[in-house]
């Protein structure tokens, strides 16, 4: 995967485990399928979370995994303007172009290894699309898009955006170097990750090597999922297997362990996962469609706001040059 690499692992810092006596592994909680479903125009996402109860997964909301695909020429799909309040959609391309544009006349590239952070806040009206260049030539596509809730107070505020370079992502290694970190947000370990976050939540993607054993801290206080990639391999001290398209919620515990298996398949030698968790917001969830609020009186005006264009609309594309 193009998602950033770095040239020799072994040079990076590392993450420590915690010490031995001080360890609590989290034991799995329960173990989830992705479902294949169709978003936009019609292209397909393994949408993760799918069948989690949403207190396991608070404060986040939803993980759709977005191929890896190789699209042929004219094929490539996206979302065309769609509006969304209430929350922050992160999106993070391992490989492809995803092109964006907004209400607010924002607009922009995301790209290998780059993660795009969309507070959609009071509400913002957007398109997510292939690059022209992607739906004409086709190519290979692969991305997520996590959906993280803002609680009650954070709800109304003004849309806004951080874009992630690839080169500002964090990279670690794990104690032996079996297995890189790329740290997209928070904390891990005394490491900090690029993406400022509004409520406090780690965000990252690891590689595995075949073979390798992944320890993380993890705090306390936060929840705590992986999803797989791609790849096979264990999660926990109880070795439960997982594999590309699973989910595990963990409980209560202070590290987080991923086995990545000894035999791997041909198209990955190594398991790719996101590791995520945050401190639950706990507060109660009105969701419909693009929309994420506190009460169905919040959703009702949502969709009267959008209607009434209050959310406004995408600019007309700039002349080139
Ligand atoms: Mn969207």
């Amino acid at each position: 995967m193009p998602a950033v690499r770095p040239d020799n692992i072994l040079t990076l810092p590392r993450v420590m485990p915690r010490p031995h006596e001080d360890a609590v592994d989290r034991p799995v909680v329960t173990v989830v399928t992705a479902p294949r479903m169709l978003e936009g125009e019609g292209f397909e996402v393994r949408r993760a979370f799918s069948g989690l109860d949403l207190r396991l997964t608070d404060p986040f909301l939803m993980l759709d995994h977005l191929g890896a695909v190789e699209y042929s020429p004219g094929e490539a799909k996206g979302a065309p303007d769609h509006p969304h309040r209430g929350f922050e959609t992160v999106t993070y391309m391992m490989d492809g172009e995803l092109e964006h544009r907004d209400s607010n006349g924002g607009g922009g590239l995301i790209t290998d290894g780059a993660t795009q952070w969309m507070t959609a806040g009071a509400g913002i009206v957007h398109s997510e699309m292939p690059t022209e260049r992607i739906f004409t030539k086709g190519g290979l596509f692969h991305g997520t898009q996590l959906w993280v809730n803002l609680p009650k107070a954070l709800k109304w505020t003004p849309p806004q955006y951080q874009d992630v370079d690839a080169n500002r992502v964090k990279l670690l290694a794990s104690e032996d170097g079996g297995a890189l970190i790329r740290l997209i947000a928070g904390d891990l370990g005394g490491h900090s990750g690029p993406g400022a976050t509004r409520t406090p939540i780690t965000y990252a993607h690891v590689s595995v090597s075949a073979g390798a054993r992944l320890q993380l801290p993890w705090k306390p206080d936060f929840n705590a999922l992986v999803y797989i990639l791609a790849g096979y391999g264990t999660v926990g001290d109880e070795r439960r297997p997982i594999r590309e398209g699973q989910t595990v919620a963990l409980g209560k515990g202070n590290q987080i362990t991923l086995h990545a298996d000894a035999v791997q398949d041909a198209r990955s030698n190594t398991v790719e996962a996101l590791v995520l968790g945050g401190l639950p917001i706990r507060e109660n969830i009105a969701w419909y469609g693009p929309f994420v609020m506190n009460t169905r009186e919040e959703l009702i005006q949502a969709f009267q706001d959008y209607h009434a264009g209050k959310m406004g609309v995408i600019p007309a594309k700039r002349a080139e040059g």
